[in-house]
Formats: structure tokens, C-alpha cells, sequence
């Protein structure tokens, strides 16, 4: 069948063809530590489960509003106001089916042919995939390891054109766990102001943070008109099955998602929204126990890591992966990812996954019981020993 042109500038998500390798290797009798994975491993709160189930029965299995209901909208405008110091109103709110669609609509609303997007790299690769996809020029900006993984702001400025269309970043980050400090976020918003442009703050680890406070950029003076502040359930409350996501964003913006969402999906499951509204008002002790239990995984996959030899890692800030440096064992990122998968049985993503500036790392999801990654660290360490370091 003859595709259309476009279909050739579509990356991918390598996370699920990953995560299906090392499926198809268990299928086949041999275990495997899944540690490629890049959502929490706990349940979804009991009261959040419950709420669903209540709203099944109460009815809410039918279509609503495109940009979400109303109840919800104003639930999320709440949250954000008080744990982002915002002022966002419910109208600009936005729900829809998991986060990643906000990028999608962003990209798209904003950004065409022989226009330019900034995005980091390594990062989350459906920035670099939905611009290409809408014809744009994708932008990459270096997070270095060097950098502490934050983006240098000197960089940022260069690399902004009269074609810039959108910056995208992202806050705890995606796969390197650093996270951006406030005079970064200052001078990004000072760039965005001086050049007038939108940026895409990707905030969907913004509860995981293990050092000081979320910041989210919307939050300094001059950025909530031009900020689209992407966050979700995903990650916060463990519903990645759920998707549900949601976006505050500029109002000259909320038109364009709507006839998006209209075109797209119509609209987000109902009694899925009905139990977001639980998740953001009810009890918050899982969120702060899952927390809490990813911060003693954080220091036990670190510190494990770095007893490997040729293995160097940098102490995350934030979400719940480990991004260390292998160049030492001799090996780039996806051999090495390679090797632990067929000779060890664990299962990591190749930073080159996520952008050129990773092709010396790997991406360690802790998102997996203390048991397992004491595990992990010890077939790791078993087939290093094979190989001679350098
Ligand atoms: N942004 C980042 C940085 C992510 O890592 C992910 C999920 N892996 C998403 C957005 C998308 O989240 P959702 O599952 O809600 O679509």
C-alpha cells in the first residue's frame, strides 16, 4: 500500500518496541528485569479505583464535553493553583486522552513547514517526531551530563531564529531525572518574552521530586500567557493505563485544541474523568508513599550503578530513572543495553533512544521493587565481569 510522504517523518517510541523485545525474550523461558519501563510499577489509588467503578454505575459512559468536564477542569485549575502558585482559570484547562495528545495538538497548532521547534536532547522522543511529522525543523538543544542534564541557557538563545515557533523542555526530566533550577527557568522565560514565543512546559513528573519544589515556568511573570503546561495522571497517581492528561494553556490556544480534540477523539472517557476528580481532591498519602519509596530506590540503583565498573552516575533530582554514563566499559549505550538484556536478563533502554547527546548512556527505570533492582544490579555486575572494561 503506498503510504503518504508525511508517514516518513513519524519517529517512534523506541520504550515499546523495547519493552516488546524483552517480552518476546520472556516468552520464550528467560527472566527478565524490566527496568526499560517508564511507568510507576503501583496501583492506581484504591479511592481513585473506586470512584471509577462508582462512576460506571452512576452512568458516566457516555460522550462529554470535548475539552474535558467541567467538574474536572476546575479540579485540576485548583491543583495547579495551589501547588504551583498559578492563576490558571478552568477555561483554559484542557483534558484529553493521556498527555502525549497535547503534544501532538501543540505541535500541531503551532508549528508547519519551514517552521522550527526546539526540544531537548536526550528527551522525550515525540517532541522530535511530531515536528518533523508536521513538516517543521526539530531543533535539538544539549542537555550534557557535563551540565548536570539542565539545558545551557547560552545555547537556548543561539539556537533561537525568526522561525522559532516553540520551546519545548522538559522538568523533571525524561530519561535523565535532572531538573531545571529556577534561574534556568527565569532565563528561558526571559528568552521567550524578548522573541515572543510559546514554550511547551512538559510538567508530568513535576510531583516526583526528590530536592526543594516543583517549579513550573507558568509561575513567573509574563510566562502563563505563552506557557502550555502538559501534565497527566499518568505518572503522579500510577494510571498510564487510564490515559488521562491535561494541559493549562494559553487562551488564544484552547480553540485550536478544541477543533484538535473534536477532530481527533471527540473527547476523554467520562467515568475516567469523574475518577481524576478523586485522584486531585481525595487523599494524597499513596502519592507521597510512592514518592517516598522511589526516593530509597533512587539511592540504592545509584549507588549500585556506580559500583560498576565503567559505569558513572549522576544523582537524580527527579521522575524515577537513572541515566548513567557506560562509554567506560568500552561499549555506546544501546550495546550495552544489549547485552544486559540477552547476557543478563535485564532489561534497559540505549540513551540514543532519546537523542544523539545519549548514545553513551542508558536508561535505568527504578520503577521496580527494591528486590528487582538489587537483582539487576548483580547480573549487571556479573556481565561486566565477562567483559574486560575499556
Ligand atoms: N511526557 C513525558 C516526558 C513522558 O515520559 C510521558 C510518558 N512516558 C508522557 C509525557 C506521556 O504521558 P501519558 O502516558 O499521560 O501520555
Amino acid at each position: 500500500m503506498r503510504m503518504a510522504e508525511r508517514m516518513r517523518d513519524l519517529g517512534t517510541e523506541t520504550a515499546f518496541e523495547a519493552a516488546a523485545r524483552a517480552k518476546a525474550l520472556e516468552a520464550t523461558g528467560v527472566d527478565v528485569i524490566h527496568l526499560e519501563i517508564g511507568e510507576p510499577d503501583f496501583d492506581t489509588p484504591v479511592n481513585v479505583r473506586e470512584a471509577a467503578k462508582r462512576a460506571l454505575d452512576a452512568g458516566w459512559t457516555h460522550y462529554g464535553p470535548a475539552l474535558g468536564l467541567p467538574a474536572l477542569r476546575e479540579a485540576i485549575a485548583a491543583d495547579l493553583n495551589a501547588r504551583r502558585g498559578l492563576a490558571v482559570d478552568p477555561a483554559n484547562v484542557v483534558v484529553t486522552p493521556g498527555a502525549k495528545p497535547i503534544m501532538h495538538y501543540a505541535i500541531t497548532a503551532l508549528a508547519g513547514p519551514g517552521d522550527e521547534v526546539i526540544y531537548p536532547d536526550p528527551g522525550f522522543p515525540i517532541y522530535e517526531s511530531m515536528a518533523s511529522f508536521v513538516g517543521a525543523r526539530p531543533v535539538p538543544i544539549a542537555l550534557s551530563e557535563a551540565h548536570g542534564f539542565r539545558l545551557d541557557v547560552d545555547e537556548l538563545r543561539s539556537l533561537v531564529t525568526d522561525r522559532t515557533r516553540l520551546i519545548i523542555f522538559n522538568s523533571p526530566a525524561n530519561p535523565t531525572g535532572g531538573v531545571l533550577s529556577r534561574a534556568d527557568l527565569e532565563a528561558i522565560a526571559a528568552i521567550a518574552i524578548e522573541r515572543d514565543i510559546p514554550v511547551l512546559a512538559d510538567e508530568i513528573y513535576g510531583r516526583i521530586v526528590y530536592d526543594g519544589e516543583h517549579i513550573s515556568i507558568a509561575s513567573l511573570p509574563g510566562m502563563a500567557e505563552r506557557t502550555i503546561l502538559l501534565d497527566g495522571f499518568s505518572k503522579t497517581f500510577a494510571m498510564t493505563g487510564w490515559r488521562l492528561g491535561f494541559a493549562a494553556l494559553p487562551p488564544a490556544l484552547v480553540p485550536a485544541f478544541s477543533r484538535l480534540i473534536i477532530n481527533s477523539v471527540s473527547c476523554t472517557s467520562a467515568f475516567s474523568q469523574i475518577a481524576a476528580v478523586e485522584a486531585l481532591t481525595g487523599p494524597q498519602d499513596a502519592v507521597d508513599a510512592m514518592v517516598e519509596e522511589f526516593r530509597v530506590r533512587r539511592s540504592l540503583i545509584v549507588e549500585g550503578l556506580n559500583a560498576l565498573p565503567g559505569v558513572r552516575c549522576q544523582l537524580p533530582s527527579g521522575a524515577f530513572y537513572a541515566f548513567p554514563n557506560v562509554s567506560g566499559t568500552g561499549m555506546t549505550g544501546t550495546e550495552f543495553a544489549d547485552r544486559m538484556l540477552y547476557e543478563g536478563g535485564v532489561s534497559v533502554l540505549g540513551g540514543s533512544a532519546f537523542g544523539r547527546v545519549g548514545v553513551d548512556h542508558v536508561r535505568v527505570s527504578y520503577a521496580n521493587s527494591q528486590a528487582n533492582l538489587r537483582r539487576a544490579l548483580e547480573r549487571m555486575a556479573e556481565v561486566l565481569s565477562k567483559t574486560p572494561v575499556g
